[in-house]
């Protein structure tokens, strides 16, 4: 153990969390904590956490500081204090180590940017809790009975499932399983990712005659917004970097739409595009962007369904997974230059086939429009599927839209079980919640969301907590974040989320955009009141628009004058 890391272990700290130490002690801290801790058959508790991510963590946390304060206790939500006060709780997880969630800064009433916190899974013992390395495999809801991957039988007076998701394939279900394809989700794959890079671009820094190596990302959401950031924006100290490109395939008609609308987006790739021509001002490697848009095709962007794995992946990887990303990317080449990856954008398209050519050993993707590319890897940026193949639809039945686990608005699973199963984080579909188009709030699968869910869920479960939700947030969407660089704040129905039954002519939205003050300002109203924003860059216009979605004033009067910087708005509500 090196001497830093050896002195944080022996100071006061309760926990310690991996990022801290140093990368040996860190691999030897995770092998400890992935150390199985085995479940006696026949077991029985009050209640079980099937995963813990965010999620699952937040629930256990919370339930267990509720029940100790004397909640309910006995896991059924009824109120009644018939359980036993503390009650006993099984976290189980397969990776061996929980997130938590922390709030890092308080941006609003409503809004925060949060971190995650990586402990050892048995750090959670110290609050009560009993924990465990296992990998669910089913579950007889009529009994009460999880079936763990070991065949030890848990019996479980109710069952929180927080089993998070899995990245979507990109690639079609018929394609070749020799194609070299990654995806980011936990820390491992993400390794395993800048393991990836580091080889090909020290490859193509031995040979410089050899043919550009060449990555494929396909997606159009915040990690593969963050990748593209991080390889080609703000590039990494890795030589033979600028000798490779990267493909970005977005099966959209614009970057960044799983997000935000053309605007947004298009004020975006403006911004990325300042910023790039300004680093090769400063850098002078330069990388180019060619932003291409092929014709959108009809049918594009459905081969999205899932391809069978080897892996089974963890909990998804914390905020600093990009720094992570970045050091590994680069680390056998700390002094070399900073360089980035040239870029190319595709839009309208996604893959249509895919194989490895037998010969040359490179991948070949058919785009949806006809064209074919060789790629050396192919990275899955498609979004995620709830997980949960343990758990019977028939007990808790699923999503059509997006195959998660149904809940009610006390995250209760719909169906014949809700008394005794939860669903929260990534694993659970808040439909009966998010319907109400009155409500600015949504759901999106995001870190604030999951440590939501899972708070309110044990709340529920320990009889404090009912559908009111009081002290939860699910009056309207919050989400804060930075993309190339800029700090990104929606708001509300910021990109017309539920509003597909509303007569557009009832819809208004205004903008205003500064590319040499790098900020973007969109707003949407619905019948002069507003309904969600955009803010992109410093503006300090946040907690201004958050009051003004949550008052409901009518601000017909204002027409686009909202918008105007001399105008003070806090005048007009309370
Ligand atoms: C690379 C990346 C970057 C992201 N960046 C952001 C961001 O910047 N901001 C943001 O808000 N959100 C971000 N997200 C999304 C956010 O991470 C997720 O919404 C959130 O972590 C979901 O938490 P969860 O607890 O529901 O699921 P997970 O974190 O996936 O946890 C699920 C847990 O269940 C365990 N598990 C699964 N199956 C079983 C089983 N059968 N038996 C036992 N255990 C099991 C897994 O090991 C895992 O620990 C990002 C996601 C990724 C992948």
């Amino acid at each position: 153990m090196c001497g830093a890391c050896r002195a944080r272990r022996a100071s006061a700290r309760e926990t310690t969390t991996r990022a801290e130490f140093c990368a040996p002690c860190r691999d030897g801290a995770r092998a400890t904590t992935t150390r199985a801790t085995r479940v006696a058959d026949g077991a029985s508790f009050d209640v079980v956490v099937c995963g813990a991510g965010a999620a699952g963590t937040s629930f256990a946390r919370t339930y267990l500081e509720t029940t100790a304060r004397g909640g309910d206790g006995d896991g059924d939500g009824d109120g009644d204090g018939d359980g036993a006060r503390g009650a006993r709780l099984l976290l189980l997880d397969r990776g061996g180590c929980a997130k938590t969630v922390e709030r890092v800064e308080r941006v609003t009433r409503r809004a925060s940017v949060y971190g995650a916190r990586e402990d050892a899974l048995g750090a959670l013992e110290a609050l009560g809790a009993r924990t465990a390395t296992a990998s669910v495999a089913a579950c007889d809801a009529e009994s009460k009975t999880l079936t763990l991957d070991d065949g030890a039988r848990v019996r479980y007076g109710a069952l929180c499932v927080a089993t998070g998701a899995t990245p979507r394939c990109p690639l079609p279900e018929a394609s070749d399983g020799a194609v070299d394809a990654h995806e980011v989700r936990d820390v491992e794959s993400a390794d395993a990712l800048a393991r990836r890079l580091s080889s090909m671009t020290a490859t193509a820094s031995a040979d410089s005659d050899s043919k550009t190596k060449r990555i494929a990302i396909a997606g159009n959401g915040g990690i593969a917004l963050e990748l593209v950031d991080a390889l080609c924006v703000r590039g990494l100290r890795a030589r033979g970097l600028e000798a490779c490109e990267l493909v970005w395939l977005v099966k959209h008609g614009e970057v960044g739409d799983a997000f935000f609308d053309v605007d947004a987006a298009d004020f975006l790739l403006r911004a990325l595009d300042a910023r790039r021509r300004d680093g090769e001002a400063k850098d002078d490697d330069g990388a180019d962007v060619d932003w291409d848009s092929p014709t959108p095709e009809r049918g594009a962007g459905r081969s999205t369904k899932k391809r069978a794995r080897g892996r089974e992946s963890g909990a998804a990887a914390g905020p600093d997974w990009l720094d992570r990303f970045r050091a590994k990317s680069a680390a056998d080449d700390a002094r070399a230059p900073l360089s980035r990856m040239k870029l190319r954008v595709l839009k309208n398209v996604c893959i249509r086939e895919a194989r490895k050519d037998a010969n040359t050993g490179v991948n070949v993707l058919t785009l949806s429009d006809g064209t074919t590319i060789e790629v050396d890897a192919v990275v899955a940026a498609a979004g995620v599927e709830p997980r949960c193949d343990w758990l019977d639809e028939v007990a808790a039945p699923r999503s059509k839209s997006d195959g998660g686990i149904l809940v009610d608005a006390c995250m209760r699973t719909v169906g014949p079980y809700g008394d005794s199963i939860f669903a929260v984080g990534d694993a659970c579909t808040m439909s009966a919640r998010a319907s109400n188009p009155e409500t600015p709030w949504f759901q999106m699968r995001l870190w604030s969301q999951a440590a939501q869910t899972g708070a309110f869920a044990a709340k529920v479960a320990a009889g404090v907590c009912d559908a009111d939700a009081l002290g939860f947030n699910f009056e309207i969407f919050t989400h804060v974040t930075r993309f190339f660089g800029l700090k990104v704040i929606l708001l509300g129905l910021y990109n017309a989320q539920k509003l597909d039954d509303v007569p557009a002519n009832e819809v208004t939205t205004y903008q205003r955009e500064s590319l040499a003050d790098a900020t973007y300002v969109r707003v949407l109203l619905v019948r002069g009141r507003m309904m969600g924003a955009v803010l992109v860059g410093d503006t300090d216009l946040e907690e201004t628009f958050e009051n003004l979605i949550l008052d409901g004033v009518d601000l017909s009067r204002f027409g686009p004058s909202l918008l105007d910087p001399e105008l003070d708005l806090e005048d007009y509500f309370d």
